[in-house]
């Protein structure tokens, strides 16, 4: 298992309606992020602030300039359902996830141990 390369699949494989924030992180953008809660429409995200539709890709998601790889402009106030990524190792097989290795797909009890080693931060405590 690899750490993160920021190859961005994840993000755009989700962000057209795949992702969802909570009611405390949509309150929370409303009083102190203004400019995240402008894509907040009925509770579901990323809508385009103009005509209220779903957009196909996350309005934070940046390609770094000459590198193969992205950033997150709300990096640090982005919804946990972007923090908690990836879970299992199906859901990364599926979205062809970057952080797998060939050894991973063989043996993927032991696999689902790296990641969830690798993510023991980024995710609250009793995954
Ligand atoms: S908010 Fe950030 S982490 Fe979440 S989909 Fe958008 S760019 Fe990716
Ligand atoms: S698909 Fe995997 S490697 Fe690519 S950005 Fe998402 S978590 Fe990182």
């Amino acid at each position: 298992m690899k750490n993160c390369n920021q190859c961005g699949k994840c993000c755009v494989n989700y962000s057209d309606g795949g992702l969802s924030a909570t009611k405390s992180e949509i309150e929370f953008w409303e009083v102190f992020r203004p400019k995240i809660f402008d894509y907040v429409r009925d509770g579901n995200i990323w809508m385009d602030p103009q005509s209220g539709k779903q957009l196909q890709r996350c309005p934070w998601l940046r390609k770094v300039v000459n590198e193969e790889k992205y950033t997150c402009d709300i990096y640090f106030d982005r919804p946990d359902d972007c923090k908690h990524y990836p879970i299992t190792i199906d859901q990364m097989v599926k979205d062809n996830c970057e952080m797998l290795e060939p050894r991973d797909l063989l043996q993927t009890k032991k696999a689902q141990k790296s990641l969830d080693k690798i993510m023991l931060d980024s995710r609250p405590s009793g995954y």
